[in-house]
């Protein structure tokens, strides 16, 4: 039996149920604020990670699905969205005719990180990106809109850790009193976080090892050094959440673990799989755009971890479910079988969710499955009752039953269905 590669899932039909309520309810939400949706291919040239997310990094050093192609030129499934649709919106000149750009994207990613539970190699995100506005009220309005479609999809628990990562003008300052407070530390830290450290001294500060976290906890914080401009941007963030009631905290440690990120970060949290985790992590990006050469560009974005937030939303409603049909047809005998099944692909055509039986079971045999499969009503169509014209519809929950002419079914059984509002959507 061959079996899905380690670290890899299916994702099954009870759960998809819930995964397209997730998705219904972010596209809607995200269009409402003016976002479009764009649809990103899963491989892309190894460079542009490389160049994007930074070279001194968990993602390319260890954890890009990387290979070369038939040619040999080296290709890279993506381990996550924002590179490519930075590469998408410069390779077609987006910003041309209005550099204003909000566009979202769902999909899935690759890293090839220690499988555990909950956590996959193919895994999925939703992202949403704004291309051309540096004020500080589209940092706060992306917070607002993931905080609401957190609060539609029911989750409550949530907090929205904020930190601000400084610029290129404040932050060569905050470098070096991270590397001299580093330099003191040395002695222990972990082997990769003092290979790290001259090259790219922020990354130590997401490090996961005991020891460093430990070392580092009264490390510098860019916050101590950021610039006038960065200062002014993140009090207005602060300010604009406080008067649209969005509920954060100052998180001096989030630093996100990628290299383009400057000025506002963040994440929100849920306590609901036991440790804090994020469900969804952002932030602004303004040197991105340039650094893949595109014009100088201010942006920010998010990504939504969708295999944890369902995860979390199935700890809360329980299981999603797997639709259940309107109708289960059952002929008994050779001819209503064809009868049976051309009304109930009539019945399909015109939206109800009917189903038959193409085995030609027992009566009891059918009733059975039509109970299983949860069927709202079943229609029993026998010799006798096609002889009388009169089909017998019963309703499986009250057990009530009506008759149907066999002549003209369908839009007698649509008229009592809809009646009872037993189709449902
Ligand atoms: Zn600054
Ligand atoms: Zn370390």
């Amino acid at each position: 039996m061959i079996q899905t590669i380690r670290g890899f899932r299916d994702i099954l039909p009870g759960d998809t149920a819930l995964w397209q309520t997730i998705e219904k309810t972010a596209s809607q939400l995200f269009e409402d604020f003016g976002f479009q949706e764009i649809r990103l291919p899963v491989i892309e040239k190894t460079e542009l990670f490389a160049r994007s997310i930074g070279e001194v990094t968990d993602i390319v050093e260890k954890e890009m699905y990387t290979f070369p192609d038939r040619k040999g030129t080296n290709i890279t499934l993506r381990p996550e969205a924002t590179a490519s649709v930075v590469r998408s919106y410069i390779q077609h000149k987006m910003y041309a005719a209005d550099p204003i750009k909000k566009l979202y994207t769902i999909g899935p990613m690759f890293r090839r990180e220690r499988p555990q539970k909950g956590r996959y190699r193919q895994f999925y995100q939703i992202n949403a990106e704004v291309f051309g506005i540096s004020s500080p009220f589209i940092d706060a309005q992306l917070i607002l809109m993931l905080n609401e479609l957190f609060k539609r999809l029911g989750l409550t628990d949530l907090t929205a850790h904020i930190n601000s990562l400084g610029c290129p003008e404040c932050r060569p300052t905050f470098h070096q009193a991270l590397l001299d407070f580093l330099t003191k530390k040395k002695d222990r830290l972990c082997s990769n976080c003092t290979r790290r450290m001259d090259k790219n001294p922020l990354r130590t500060l997401d490090c996961k090892v005991p020891e460093c976290r430990e070392a580092l906890k009264e490390a510098p914080t860019t916050l101590d050094h950021l610039c006038g401009g960065c200062s002014d941007h993140f009090d207005t963030v602060k300010t604009t959440l406080e008067k649209q009631g969005v509920d954060f905290i100052v998180d001096k440690t989030l630093v996100r673990g990628l290299d383009y990120y400057s000025r506002t970060a963040f994440e929100i949290q849920t306590t609901a799989l036991g440790a804090q985790s994020a469900v969804a992590g952002g932030g602004r990006y303004d040197a991105l755009v340039k650094e893949l050469d595109g014009p100088e560009m201010p942006a920010i974005g998010f990504a939504i971890g969708f295999d944890r937030l369902a995860e979390v939303m199935e700890q809360l409603k329980g299981p999603g479910k797997v639709k259940a049909p309107d109708l289960f047809i059952i002929p008994l005998g050779e001819r209503a079988m064809e009868k049976a099944y051309l009304w109930s692909s009539k019945l399909n055509l015109k939206g109800v969710r009917s189903e038959t039986d193409y085995a030609g079971k027992s009566l009891k045999a059918l009733m059975k499955r039509a109970d299983k499969l949860g069927a709202g009503h079943v229609l029993i169509a026998g010799d006798k009752e096609l002889d009388e014209n009169a089909l017998v519809l019963r309703d499986m929950k009250t057990r009530d039953q009506t008759t149907v002419p066999s002549d003209d079914p369908i839009d007698n059984i649509i008229k009592i269905l809809t009646d009872k509002g037993t189709i449902r959507d």
